[in-house]
């Protein structure tokens, strides 16, 4: 099987330039951040703080979660309901990040990410794909960019959606904040794994990033031969 690894932080380009990808080879794209935020969601119904170990717990060992691709697109379902776009709110992301931080809701996060990883060709963006739950990907990319560009970009795709009330400066704290989560959680925090490669994305059009992993697949794939 084959798996391309995106990782990076909130905005740096994963999911556009990930469907740009599976698109280009024919293979799945996995978005694992809707996974975390449809955890997310599920707490926020049942009342339960994001940051509650316990509680998230017994959430993750129960939940009725479930991925379907239709059209070519991924959905969540939650409870047999599609959540798909329920769960891009701001105070999901929030949630979702806070969820995050939960070893328990990551294990079982990263089980069924391998699991799916095992039965498909696959291009898998998330934070800990290429540190922590596929070690061995075909291809490693870390995607990054300057905290100014990525809040650029989400506030534009948070305007497009016709989500209102909220401010540059609103998204620009929800990153950051998103980052230091990201990054300072004891298990499978956000990092650049060593055999990965890093694409500073700030100055770069879609079709550029993208052409760049193309080349490097095609020198991975080569290198197997
Ligand atoms: O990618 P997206 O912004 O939708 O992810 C929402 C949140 O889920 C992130 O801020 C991150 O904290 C968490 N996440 C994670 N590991 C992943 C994907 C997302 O912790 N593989």
């Amino acid at each position: 099987m084959i798996s391309i690894a995106i990782d990076g932080p909130a905005g740096a380009g994963k999911s556009t330039v990930a469907k740009a990808i599976s698109k280009k080879l024919g293979i799945i794209y996995l978005d694992t951040g809707a996974m975390y935020r449809t955890v997310a969601l599920k707490a926020i119904k049942e009342n339960v703080d994001s940051l509650d170990r316990e509680k998230l717990s017994n959430i993750v060992k129960n939940i009725n979660m479930e991925i379907r691709f239709i059209d070519n697109q991924q959905h969540m379902f939650l409870d047999n309901e599609d959540v798909t776009e329920k769960i891009r709110t701001p105070e999901v992301s929030i949630g979702a990040s806070n969820v995050g931080t939960i070893p328990e809701v990551r294990l079982k996060m990263a089980e069924l990410q391998r699991k799916f990883a095992e039965k498909h060709n696959v291009v898998m963006e998330g934070r800990d794909i290429g540190s922590f739950v596929l070690p061995n990907a075909t291809l490693k990319i870390f995607l990054t960019a300057t905290l100014e560009k990525r809040a650029e970009r989400r506030y534009k795709e948070l305007i497009e959606k016709g989500t209102t009330g909220i401010s540059m400066e609103d998204v620009k704290r929800d990153i950051e904040y998103r980052d230091k989560n990201d990054s300072s959680r004891s298990l499978a925090p956000l990092i650049k794994a060593p055999d990965a490669i890093e694409i500073e994305t700030t100055n770069l059009t879609v079709e550029e990033v993208v052409d760049k992993i193309i080349y490097n697949m095609s020198q991975r794939i080569a290198s197997f031969k």
